[in-house]
């Protein structure tokens, strides 16, 4: 699968993470030494997951202290590297400070890393994980697009400091990167732009707001029901196949959405209803936009009227075509990847705490 030189080693920053834990564990299953960069190497817990797969694969696991926000702090990690694929970024919704907590990390992160590259002959080709964020900010943004339908020609234009945060993360550190990417050409960049990425993580206990989300079908938070909103999602292993894909050399560069379905909340509580709806207090109706409006704020801090109002009740349609005639891509069915999801998350007792 993975066809530049994997003789040398290849980096994946952040690969504490969801998403990264699944590409991690693919590279080392076709045998490629991964350096591994995290902010904290002596966190042996956290680590243990990639210590076990890689015991068990034919690739090597190498860690290496690196920080987004240290200018020079991936200069080691990506000593010899062909390929460096860039996942750390905060995926959180709901921050006190959005310039320090999502910003800065997502946009002086990425110029770090990619003026490293810059700077080590090595490597050939970025991957790097967007997000369909930087694509659309709000659901109501996409009647604008083309046929009301997103393509990888279309940019978020909405989002900002103040309104969704992350998405703005994601929206400024991508321009930056094709900026950075394009004022040279020793090497190339493929963007993988996911939908909202579920499925069961390498351990259920990340940081990643994946995880936040389907708490709340568990947990009772949704139990008096939920607001319609519609959005994009791709199981995190057909993601991590995404990121293998890219490492082939007839995969052009430029910009891919990868996302398998797009669906909505109420339709993930529906797919887990058969299965979990008896023991788990899963939302049974979709609320009135007046009611939502007045009651998820209250129930989730991070969804904002505006959010509710630029989003509830406005079709969400992502076209994912070029993943799969370029990429190759299958997505699996969205049902098995909820459902795997949610088990995973209810034997580790996450739905009571
Ligand atoms: P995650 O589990 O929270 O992973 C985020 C990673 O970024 C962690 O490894 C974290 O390291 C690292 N990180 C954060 N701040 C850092 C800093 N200052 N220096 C170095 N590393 C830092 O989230 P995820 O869902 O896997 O997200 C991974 C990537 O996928 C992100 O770029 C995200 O925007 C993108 N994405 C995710 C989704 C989704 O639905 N999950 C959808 C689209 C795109 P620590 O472990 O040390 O905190």
């Amino acid at each position: 699968m993975v066809n530049f030189d994997i003789s040398s080693p290849v980096l994946v920053t952040g690969a504490t993470g969801y998403v990264a834990g699944h590409i991690v564990k693919r590279l080392l299953e076709e045998g490629v030494t991964v350096h591994s960069a995290v902010r904290n190497p002596s966190d042996k817990e956290k680590l243990k997951h990639l210590i076990t797969i890689a015991e068990n694969s034919p690739g090597e696991i190498v860690f290496f202290q690196s920080d987004l926000l240290k200018e020079g702090s991936y200069s080691e990690a990506m000593k010899g590297c062909s390929l460096v694929f860039h996942t750390a970024s905060p995926f959180i919704w709901n921050v006190n400070d959005p310039q320090k907590d999502l910003i800065d990390p997502a946009l002086i992160g990425t110029r770090n890393v990619l003026n490293e590259v810059n700077r080590t002959e090595s490597v050939q080709r970025v991957i790097l994980t967007s997000s369909l964020v930087a694509i659309y900010g709000d659901n109501v943004d996409i009647s604008n697009a083309p046929n009301g339908i997103l393509t990888e020609e279309v940019w978020n234009t909405s989002s900002s400091l103040h309104r969704n945060p992350y998405s703005f993360s994601k929206t400024v550190a991508e321009k930056d990167a094709w900026e950075i990417a394009g004022s040279q050409s020793r090497w190339d960049m493929v963007v993988l732009n996911p939908g909202v990425v579920l499925g069961p993580g390498i351990t259920p206990f990340t940081t990643s707001e994946s995880f936040r989300i389907v708490k709340g079908f568990g947990d009772g938070t949704f139990k008096y029901g939920i607001a319609h909103l519609e959005m994009g999602a791709v199981d995190v292993r057909d993601l991590a196949e995404a990121h293998l894909a890219a490492t082939r050399k007839d995969t052009q560069p430029g910009r891919y959405i990868v996302n398998g379905h797009n669906t909505s909340m109420f339709e993930l509580a529906e797919l887990l209803r058969d299965r979990f709806g008896k023991e788990y207090p899963l939302p049974k109706k979709v609320l009135p936009k007046w009611l939502a409006w007045l009651l998820t704020p209250l129930l989730v801090r991070s969804l904002t009227r505006e959010y509710i109002s630029r989003n509830m009740n406005h079709p969400f349609r992502a076209d994912n075509s070029k993943s799969i005639n370029n990429l190759g891509l299958t997505y699996r069915p969205l049902s098995q990847t909820i459902n795997e999801m949610f088990q995973q998350m209810a034997d580790a007792g996450i739905f009571k705490n």
